[in-house]
């Protein structure tokens, strides 16, 4: 077979050489060691925290080493493909400061190596499969959905294993005249690799998460060229991974069975193979034992579910990366105030088999997370995210942004910071009380008139130059005068004998002031509100009994 004139048949418009190609890609300009990378996500419109992780993952190991970390968007399978998918997914990314050096942006494409997205490239694929025509390492098929159908019923009945291989691929070996008559007759083809790996044959290989391998070769003629001249994943990974001049492929191990093929299409192409970083899937315990996150399953596996409920970014990231890498929570103990940029992440320390998810864990960090913040940074996240998901909470947030402030900074500074917020969306319940929108009415558990009594002793007692010291011992005085105890002790050893105890009198004060059973500390609210506005919800619910 003349397999120059086969490639000038299938690509007659092709008149770039690969090093042609290859003159507009130069090597780049990075320090020796340094990782190049990219995240390469399909824009299926569903981003989510394996997407993530794998950012975190690319991101740490690009610029820990002085490296490049860049987006393409493999927008190859167009069936897939969701209109405004591609937003979404770089707004996604950039939410949670995964930042790319170049590639893909919104506005168009940033960088040297472009285009970023895998459809505008497709003139580039072209070269190298007219490339690896000519050498025979790749011919025409013009199978129908039919024939491969049967084929893999026929496979399926004799227990085979599915593909097109062997005896199967009718199209490996045809003639130039039967190809060309199909050609003529404009019939549809893909154009398949030239397998010449046998399933008997075994190799080592390293990946840098899974370690050391043993790899089954491919013996399968898969498709590089779907019939619209698209590339396959496979083969639109090796052209573009080598002319971006990428060193490591970071990706899912969902495509660990491809790497015997993969490393194939290197070698036919005569690319040197990045280094792989196969990952894990993210698991999480169900009942006893452990399953994948399943997009179907399980809400949180979308990036949108946790902005949505308001989890910081800093709190996302800093949860991840306990679950990459185990010493991180060491770290992060000997380091509490460091940026996270600065603990030496590696891939080595990656489970191989997948990390757990821990949804309880990450609340707990995102508890300490919020907690170490100032006041000014709470409020600044805190309204951005009402602005997003609750317009009447950032009304009241923004109307007197100093009073917020005061809110916010309770309980902060110290070395035992409070911990009273996992998320944005638990600000409103928390705080909720301070706006004469969001108070709720009390409900009491002690008589009416006792109640009363003891809020208008509270009135009557109530001055605003008091200090929390004279503040409280008001409260003892009140708790004596109706008959309740301030002596904890013996309340407890003989609680029967007493009506009730000074708890029980802040409790009334607490909820006719707040609303609520539980607030923080009373006499910090009553500062916060003020003399005026205490008074009024006291005389209030005064009224109201
Ligand atoms: N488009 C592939 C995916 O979304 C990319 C895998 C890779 O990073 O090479 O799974």
């Amino acid at each position: 077979m003349d397999y120059t004139a086969l490639a000038e048949l299938l690509f007659p418009n092709v008149t770039e050489t690969p090093e042609e190609v290859h003159a507009r890609f130069p090597k780049r300009n990075v320090p020796e060691g340094a990782v190049v990378t990219r995240m390469a996500p399909s824009p299926t419109g569903f981003v989510h925290l394996g997407n993530l992780v794998q950012g975190m993952i690319s991101e740490r190991m690009a610029h820990q080493s002085g490296g490049v970390l860049f987006l393409r968007v493999e927008d190859t399978d167009a069936k897939r493909e969701v209109p405004g998918a591609v937003e979404v997914l770089i707004n996604s990314l950039r939410h949670y400061n995964i930042n790319f050096d170049e590639g893909a942006t919104i506005e168009g494409d940033n960088g040297a190596y472009g285009p970023y997205r895998q459809r505008q490239r497709a003139s580039i694929y072209h070269v190298f499969a007219k490339k690896l025509v000519s050498e025979g390492k790749a011919y025409p098929c013009f199978c129908t959905e039919e024939e491969l159908t049967a084929m893999r019923e026929q496979q399926e009945a004799n227990k085979e294993n599915f593909g097109y291989y062997g005896k199967y691929a009718i199209w490996r070996d045809k003639s130039i005249e039967e190809i060309k008559a199909q050609l003529d007759a404009g019939n549809p083809w893909v154009l398949r690799f030239r397998s010449e790996g046998s399933i008997s044959n075994q190799f080592k290989f390293d990946d840098l998460v899974k370690g050391k391998l043993t790899i089954t070769e491919n013996d399968v003629d898969n498709v590089l060229l779907k019939s619209d001249g698209i590339p396959t994943y496979h083969f639109a990974h090796a052209i573009d991974d080598e002319l971006m001049h990428t060193t490591h492929v970071v990706r899912g191990d969902e495509w660990l069975p491809s790497l015997p093929f993969h490393i194939q299409l290197f070698k036919a192409l005569g690319f040197k193979l990045p280094k792989y970083v196969h990952i894990g899937p993210l698991m999480k315990m169900d009942g006893n034992s452990k399953r994948k996150l399943s997009k179907r399953k399980d809400p949180e596996l979308a990036l949108t579910y946790y902005k949505g409920e308001g989890f910081p970014v800093q709190a996302m990231r800093e949860y991840l990366m306990t679950v990459l890498n185990s010493n991180f929570e060491d770290w992060r103990r000997a380091n509490p105030d460091a940026d996270i940029e600065s603990f030496k992440f590696s891939p080595k320390k990656l489970n191989p088999a997948g990390s757990l998810f821990d949804y309880a864990k990450l609340v707990d960090v995102s508890k300490n997370v919020i907690s170490r913040m100032d006041a000014e940074t709470v409020y600044t996240l805190l309204l951005q995210w009402a602005e997003e998901f609750d317009a009447d909470f950032a009304k009241l947030l923004s109307a007197d942004a100093d009073y917020a402030k005061q809110i916010l900074a309770i309980g902060r500074g110290g070395k035992k910071p409070r911990k009273d917020l996992a998320t944005w969306q638990e600000a409103k319940p928390y705080m909720g009380f301070f706006y004469d929108e969001l108070l709720s009415a009390p409900e009491f558990t002690f008589d009416a008139a006792l109640v009363k009594t003891v809020l208008e002793k509270y009135l009557a007692s109530f001055d605003a130059a008091d200090d929390s010291g004279t503040w409280f011992n008001k409260v003892k005085a009140i708790t004596e005068e109706i008959g309740f105890t301030t002596d904890m002790k013996a309340y407890k050893q003989n609680p029967d004998a007493f009506p009730g105890t000074v708890a029980d009198v802040s409790t009334m004060l607490r909820q006719a002031i707040t609303g609520k059973t539980n607030s923080p500390d009373l006499y910090t609210v009553t500062r916060i509100l003020g003399f005026d506005r205490t008074v009024e919800r006291v005389k209030n619910v005064i009224a109201s009994l």
